[in-house]
């Protein structure tokens, strides 16, 4: 695999589903991936990035920064809020919006900054324990507290478990979107990505499909 056969699936997987051309955004996810093939993918124009660790994402990005304009970095993974700050000077969005406490932090910062990361609210849609996310049935009462704080939400994200078909979690997360009158949503991954465009994805975040196996996480 590599990057353009998966933006070729992209393109297909959008035509088959009678979406626009170029609807849908790849989100190229570099956690742990040796800096050569990140900076490979980088050689071939792509500027769209998913990390999920703040400290990770610091370590690298600023660098690659000073080289490439237009990096479009995007954190996807859980985010403590003693690291919003940090978060929010690093990236363009940010798609694990999971809890009140995380929401007002957000807000109070953003205040201070004067700008504020594209925000997507992770929702938990197989009710797992040991994952992030507000639970379907309290998810329109915390999307509301969110726009009550005038957070900028763009949308949804969701992780299905890995034991249970990815469709019926992408479209739950796209009707909880709807009714919400919230347009992005950020699900898929390289092994369901496809699906996940069927079904309304606006953001699919790959890693492996595009860099290779992570080596540790
Ligand atoms: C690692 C990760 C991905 C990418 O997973 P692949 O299976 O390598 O495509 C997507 N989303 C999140 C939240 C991740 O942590």
């Amino acid at each position: 695999m590599s990057l353009s056969d998966i933006q070729d699936r992209i393109a297909k997987a959008e035509a088959i589903a009678g979406r626009t051309a170029g609807s849908v955004k790849l989100i190229a996810v570099s956690k742990v991936q040796p800096d050569a093939r990140v900076r490979a993918v980088l050689d071939e124009g792509h500027r769209c990035f998913g990390e999920n660790r703040v400290q990770e994402a610091a370590g690298k990005w600023p660098d690659f920064r000073k080289n490439f304009d237009g990096i479009d970095l995007h954190l996807i993974g859980p985010l403590q809020t003693n690291k919003a700050r940090q978060a929010m000077e690093l990236a363009q969005a940010i798609h694990t919006l999971d809890r009140p406490k995380l929401a007002k932090t957000l807000a109070r910062l953003a205040q201070e900054m004067g700008h504020c990361p594209d925000l997507f609210i992770q929702v938990n849609t197989g009710e797992e324990e040991q994952k992030a996310g507000v639970l379907p049935r309290d998810a329109d009462e915390f999307i509301a507290e969110c726009r009550g704080l005038d957070l900028p939400v763009k949308g949804l994200m969701c992780i299905p478990p890995v034991d249970e078909a990815p469709s019926l979690h992408f479209a739950l997360l796209a009707k909880i979107a709807a009714r919400n009158d919230l347009t992005g949503l950020s699900m898929g991954m390289s092994g369901d990505f496809e699906q996940a465009i069927a079904l309304g994805a606006t953001h699919v975040r790959v890693g492996s499909a595009i860099f290779g196996e992570r080596v540790s996480q």
